[in-house]
């Protein structure tokens, strides 16, 4: 069956209403998580709706703050990797929070290192970071990514797809030129839709909701027909999540 797919969001931050109207309009949606809580919580979102959430697990970057706590939330999220479907949101940001960039990095190693091991799917965060994110990616094998909301230069973004890793465009692509730009580069077999809800950017409150408009936007960035769109998008994340 074919559902649009929303391949970033904090499905755990939106209210019980929200999150059963998400459902109901029969949508694929990938939970990321922020650290042990969320990750818990996406769990648990994932095994009540089994057909349309895939769990993440995972620290993300601007939680990394200092050593004791974040190897201790390493840990109790590497006994929740048998149960995940993906590791994220992870990766490293110089933009936000460039003081904690070496934490990060350890941090972000050891995820990589967890994600390799259990062939699960990465939910990459790389602000100010893209090329780094992407050779330790190289670095250490992993070959299963999504790279999220990706606003990296043109020419890493053909590396990155050289590689077969995916880009998902947000959905405030609407109002950010650069995303539309990403979406006109990036092939059809690697590219996915995501939302980041519920996130406020640029006054535009970000949630799945928005997931059609996007397509509807895609379709004429890149001139192919709405309903091929949503088929082609829906088989890239059925590959990328496909146990093997
Ligand atoms: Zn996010």
């Amino acid at each position: 069956m074919t559902s649009l797919v929303d391949a970033h969001v904090h499905l755990y931050e939106f209210n019980r209403k929200e999150i059963e109207d998400f459902i109901s309009s029969n949508m694929l949606l990938v939970a990321v998580a922020e650290d042990y809580d969320s990750s818990i919580r996406n769990l648990e979102l994932r095994d009540e709706f089994p057909e349309n959430v895939r769990a993440c697990v995972g620290l993300h970057p601007w939680n990394v703050k200092q050593e004791a706590d974040a190897l201790r939330q390493l840990e109790q999220i590497n006994g929740l990797l048998k149960e995940a479907d993906c590791v994220g949101e992870v990766g490293l940001d110089l933009k936000f929070t460039p003081t904690t960039f070496n934490l990060q990095k350890q941090v972000f190693q050891a995820l990589l290192d967890m994600a390799v091991s259990h062939s699960l799917p990465l939910n990459l965060h790389a602000a100010g970071a893209w090329s780094q994110v992407f050779e330790m990616l190289v670095q250490r094998g992993a070959k299963k990514a999504i790279f999220h909301w990706y606003t990296g230069p043109i020419s890493l973004l053909q590396e990155i797809t050289e590689k077969g890793l995916y880009i998902s465009i947000n959905a405030s692509a609407s109002i950010q030129e650069k995303s539309k730009n990403i979406a006109r580069n990036t092939p059809l077999h690697l590219l996915l839709t995501e939302s980041d809800g519920p996130y406020s950017y640029r006054g535009l409150n970000l949630s799945p909701l928005l997931i059609p408009g996007l397509v509807k936007l895609i379709s004429n960035l890149k001139r192919i027909e709405e309903g091929k769109l949503t088929q082609e998008i829906h088989k890239n994340i059925t590959t990328l999540f496909q146990k093997h």
